[in-house]
């Protein structure tokens, strides 16, 4: 759900430095911090977005932490919650969201999720649960919202760049947001889940904001959650 406009808050970019001007030797020349270019962000139409991404072999491999810190930059530069290497022109199984305290919507009950990378996630909806019509943008569609449904509840499996094992439940908005971007690893974009067209608009005509959850849709609280 990368077309969310926030300030990540990452403060520290990685950076080059660069030698001073003048006579300054290089030992003694004063280090500039410059921020890198974030990576290009493929738009709507580009095959990439539409392919099945690879499954990554080895998560724990230097080029996948890489790839990471690619992502990292790339939603650091122009906002958003989540983002995922299809997007970045990079057909593999990985993506990077976080959900600070800003973003987390007015019913939603977890607690703001720290940046977090997945290797290979795989998701399926619990049993049960409702599905939910939330409003989404994406950062390859730029300036357009939809509304689209969604389970509400997901478990998710996945494995970090270090190698972590991760198994947790994700509700509301989280669910959502990983929903989002592992359909982005199936090539999947947010209009093809639209069930409504007539839900599809520019956000300077109708700001998305003018869109509610429905306050059935919002999970119950659970202590814990957003692990
Ligand atoms: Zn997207």
């Amino acid at each position: 759900m990368g077309g969310v406009h926030i300030s990540i808050g990452r403060a520290a970019r990685r950076t080059v430095t660069s030698p001073g001007m003048g006579n300054a030797s290089p030992c003694t020349a004063p280090k500039r911090s410059v921020p890198l270019p974030a990576r290009p962000i493929l738009k709507l139409g580009h095959p990439t977005l539409l392919a099945r991404a690879a499954a990554v072999p080895n998560p724990r491999a230097p080029e996948i932490a890489a790839l990471v810190g690619d992502l990292h930059d790339t939603l650091d530069l122009v906002g958003g919650n989540g983002i995922a290497a299809p997007q970045i022109g990079v057909s593999l199984r990985v993506l990077l969201y976080a959900i600070p305290l800003g973003r987390l919507p007015e019913c939603e009950s977890f607690r703001p999720v720290p940046w977090r990378a997945l290797v290979n996630p795989e998701i399926e909806p619990v049993t049960g649960e409702i599905h939910a019509v939330g409003v989404e943008r994406c950062l390859s569609i730029p300036g357009l919202h939809g509304a689209v449904p969604r389970p509400t509840v997901i478990r998710v499996r996945a494995t970090t760049p270090q190698g972590e094992a991760l198994d947790f439940v994700a509700r509301g908005y989280h669910a959502r947001l990983i929903q989002h971007e592992v359909d982005h690893l199936d090539g999947i974009l947010f209009p093809m889940r639209m069930t409504d067209m007539a839900t599809l608009a520019f956000n300077d005509q109708r700001p998305p904001e003018t869109f509610r959850i429905p306050s059935w849709a919002c999970p119950e609280p659970i202590a814990g959650d957003a692990a």
